[in-house]
C-alpha cells in the first residue's frame, strides 16, 4: 500500500473540507479474513473488493477534533448460499469525534462548567459523541473509521438474491444457473444408509 497515509490530516490545517477516495486494494485488506470474502476466492489485493468515497468537514475545538460528512461506496462479499458476488451499497452519514489521551467525550460548544457536571453523571451522552476514535493531539488519522465503515457493512448472511438456490449440497453445481442429476438431499442420519447396496 501507499507509503504516505492518506487519511491523516494535521490538526493545523483545520478546519477544513477534505475528500478522501478509498481504493479497492484497501477494502481488500480491511475486509481480508472475514469468512464472506474470503469465501469469494477472489485475488488480493481484489480490484472487484469495493472502494468509496468520504467527504468531510473537520474542525477542532482546541482540544477534540470533529470530522462530519458522508461516505458512498459499495463492498463485495460472497452470498451466503451460492458463494458468488453480492454488491453492498454503503451510504452512510459520518459524524465522529477525535479525542486526544485522557480525554473524555464531549460535544462541541459547550462550557466547561457543563462539561464538568456532563462528567459525573455520564448522562448526557449525545448521539454524536458515540463515534469516538483516539488520536495524539496533533493528526488525526481518518483510516480506522472509514475502515469500520465498511467492516460494520458487511451483512451477517448476505444473499445475491432473496430466493437463491444455492449450491448442490452433492455436486457443488449453482443451482441459480444450472441443474444436476443428484438426488434431493437425504437427512443425514439417513445418508449412511443409502451407501448401501442391497444384494437383488
Ligand atoms: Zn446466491
Ligand atoms: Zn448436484
Amino acid at each position: 500500500m501507499a507509503k504516505e497515509a492518506p487519511y491523516i490530516v494535521p490538526v493545523r490545517e483545520l478546519p477544513a473540507h477534505r475528500r478522501f477516495e478509498v481504493p479497492a486494494a484497501l477494502v481488500t485488506d480491511w475486509l481480508r479474513g472475514l469468512p464472506m470474502r474470503d469465501a469469494l476466492g477472489a485475488p488480493d489485493p481484489d480490484p472487484q473488493a469495493g472502494g468509496g468515497t468520504a467527504e468531510l468537514d473537520l474542525y477542532a475545538d482546541g482540544t477534540h477534533v470533529f470530522a462530519a460528512g458522508q461516505l458512498s461506496g459499495h463492498l463485495v462479499v460472497a452470498c451466503g448460499r451460492c458463494i458468488g458476488p453480492v454488491r453492498i451499497e454503503l451510504d452512510e452519514k459520518l459524524r465522529v469525534t477525535f479525542m486526544p489521551p485522557g480525554q473524555g467525550p464531549v460535544s462541541p460548544g459547550r462550557s466547561p462548567q457543563e462539561e464538568e457536571g456532563a462528567a459525573d453523571d455520564g448522562a448526557e451522552v449525545r448521539e454524536e459523541d458515540l463515534d469516538t476514535f483516539p488520536f495524539d493531539g496533533e493528526r488525526v488519522d481518518l483510516e480506522p473509521m472509514l475502515r469500520e465503515q465498511f467492516v460494520l457493512a458487511v451483512p451477517f448472511a448476505p444473499l445475491c438474491r432473496e430466493d437463491c438456490k444455492g449450491l448442490c449440497p452433492q455436486c457443488g453445481i449453482d443451482l441459480n444457473t444450472g441443474t444436476c442429476a443428484c438426488e434431493k438431499p437425504v437427512d443425514p442420519r439417513l445418508a449412511a444408509l443409502k451407501g448401501l447396496k442391497i444384494p437383488p
